[in-house]
């Protein structure tokens, strides 16, 4: 997706205010995500920093980490697994999910600040909410079965 100028900027100021030590590999890994036109998952993410494949932990220790910052939101996918983006710190946001090749589009609005309110006065603390939309793409559409 396409970041706003000061982007990588603004996320590194905000981690440095932030308890988070940053490492080599914590550096590696945060500009691989953002150069990322899209949701990733952790796998890709490992091999796009050049990675080995046992260092798939530390990948995801690392996504827990900005999770925890408010620097990166998760995508769960229909089935299983998760794609992970980041965002301008503690925002949050909606997507449409093509099921078949994770492609993401990023919606401009968010349905879930009253339900959130709502919950909040049911006594519910450490209220979030997740709403994603899955569908297929126009790339990977389903061909119709013919019916001859
Ligand atoms: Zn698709
Ligand atoms: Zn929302």
């Amino acid at each position: 997706m396409k970041h706003g100028p000061g982007f990588l900027r603004r996320l590194l100021e905000h981690l440095e205010a932030s308890p988070l030590r940053m490492t080599r590999k914590r550096e590696r890994l945060l500009g691989v995500l953002a150069a990322a036109d899209q949701a990733i998952s952790a796998a890709v993410l490992r091999d796009r920093a050049g990675l080995p494949p046992s260092d798939l932990v530390t990948v995801y220790r690392t996504l827990e980490a900005f999770e925890r910052v408010g620097i990166l939101q998760r995508i769960p996918l229909e089935e299983s697994g998760h794609l992970f983006e980041l965002t301008e710190p503690h925002d949050h946001h909606h997507h449409f999910v093509c099921r078949e090749c994770h492609r993401t589009e990023r919606l401009d609005l968010c349905l879930g600040k009253e339900l959130e309110a709502r919950a909040r006065k049911l006594g519910f603390t450490e209220v979030r909410h997740v709403m994603e939309v899955y569908g297929f793409c126009e790339a990977c559409r389903p061909v119709p079965a013919s019916v001859d």
